[in-house]
């Protein structure tokens, strides 16, 4: 299988979005499923993956902390698709968290609020598919910017497929409009990138779309995406 993955990852580089979702759903079935934060991007990805195949898995992790807006998205994503969004809790209630951490864990250090509220509810998921489909764009952050639209991700060892890796957020927003595509409202109040209510801002004319993440914080990632540039597929005996 892998080398069989290997033979099609240069030449993905030429398909369309739908074409390489499609190769996912198929060579996958069932083990494949699409994250999504519901951000514009991944709105794209799951209209398309709607038009590609009538059943397909969709999974979010929820941290608890998300805007009303984004819920609400989610409950209308679910009347308009007829799927139901696999929603990957923390191990930690918010209200554990602070008993065990503190209270604003958050603010003092995020990356540790990042890895009970993000990282272990996405390796816990991923461990059980052979592949995750995600809505990267190689120009959203530096860390992203050598994203293959099928790679294989060292970091949590399957196959990671990244279909729009190399739209732009003009591509994306003409495809929402064009479709009739519906997205989270708080993109109308400029908010370019949308995470949790304690680390997200509006960003002000003129700052980076990601400006508004993680404000005051160094952070620019929560590391679910960090990855080492495009990572060769292991060998199959490896
Ligand atoms: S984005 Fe902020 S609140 Fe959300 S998990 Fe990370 S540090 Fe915690």
């Amino acid at each position: 299988m892998r080398d069989a993955i290997a033979a099609v990852q240069m030449s993905a580089e030429g398909w369309s979005p739908q074409r390489v979702m499609a190769w996912a759903f198929e060579t996958f079935g069932n083990k494949v499923a699409i994250s999504s934060a519901f951000g514009a991007e991944g709105m794209v990805l799951i209209d398309m993956a709607s038009r590609v195949r009538k059943e397909f898995r969709l999974f979010t992790i929820d941290t608890e902390f998300l805007f009303p807006e984004t819920y609400s998205l989610m409950d209308q994503i679910e009347r308009k698709y007829e799927i139901k969004i696999e929603r990957v809790l923390s191990l930690l209630s918010p209200e554990e968290q602070e008993r065990v951490h503190g209270s604003g864990l958050w603010t003092r250090d995020p990356d540790r609020c990042c890895n009970l509220r993000k990282v272990e509810p996405l390796r816990r998921k991923l461990s059980e598919l052979d592949a995750w489909i995600t809505s990267i764009r190689r120009d959203q952050t530096s860390f992203r910017k050598s994203a293959g639209k099928i790679e294989w991700d060292a970091k949590f060892g399957l196959v990671k497929v990244n279909p729009i890796a190399d739209w732009t957020s003009k591509q994306v927003w003409r495809y929402l409009h064009e479709h009739g595509v519906p997205y989270n409202s708080l993109h109308d109040q400029n908010y370019p990138s949308i995470g949790c209510t304690h680390c997200t801002r509006a960003t002000r004319p003129g700052e980076d779309p990601r400006a508004g993440r993680w404000p005051g914080a160094a952070k620019t990632e929560c590391g679910l995406h960090v990855i080492e540039p495009l990572t060769p597929f292991p060998k199959a005996d490896a």
